[in-house]
């Protein structure tokens, strides 16, 4: 889907189906076909043409003509012939960037449609929202939103130096640019100097 403009959309624009792009997970792990050092993202009507059914799918929006939808599968479900679970991060470099940055879309839409089946402040069942990407607890009046989680990164520089940093959970010899996620309340600065 090189070069091809991504559109976030709630409902499929149209009852015509066509040939989808299909990002399926199981666990963090993403469907793909890998040939020749390259990984695929399957194309496809139906995930009924690769045999599997998922716990649940959500469309994200289109690509051009073609459904972009993200789904879930079951951890005991097997990868398909000549197909396999892989993480994102061993994807990188493997499939273009358009359909990196939609894998990670996917997986986030994902697994914050999994996480949020139930209301965290009553436990009622939620039900998804049509007007916007949220579910709502009927019970409570809740809404839960695709969560996100701010992040500052910043390379500070003194002459031809760079200052970096190492937690304690690094391996050995790792280093990195001063990064934090931010906290509520908190500047982007105010991230970096804590
Ligand atoms: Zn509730």
């Amino acid at each position: 889907m090189r070069g091809e403009t991504f559109i976030p959309l709630l409902a499929p624009p149209q009852a015509q189906r066509g040939e989808a792009w299909w990002f399926v997970f199981r666990g963090a792990n993403l469907l793909v076909r890998k040939a020749e050092g390259r990984a695929h993202v399957p194309f496809i009507e139906s995930l009924d043409e690769l045999g599997l059914a998922p716990v649940r799918s959500q469309f994200l929006g289109v690509v051009g003509a073609a459904h972009v939808y993200s789904a879930e599968c079951d951890e005991s479900v097997e990868p398909p012939a000549d197909m396999t679970w892989a993480g994102l991060r061993s994807l990188f470099g493997a499939i273009d960037d358009d359909t990196f940055a939609l894998a990670g879309r996917a997986i986030q839409i994902m697994d914050w449609d999994r996480s949020h089946q139930f209301c965290g402040r009553c436990g009622t069942p939620t039900e998804r929202k049509l007007a916007e990407r949220s579910r709502a607890c009927p019970k409570c009046g809740q809404v839960h939103y695709p969560r996100l989680a701010p992040v500052a990164m910043a390379l500070v520089h003194r002459g031809d130096e760079l200052l970096l940093a190492r937690s304690p959970h690094f391996a050995p010899g790792m280093f990195s640019a001063l990064a934090g996620f931010v906290e509520p309340g908190e500047s982007l600065e105010q991230v970096l100097v804590r």
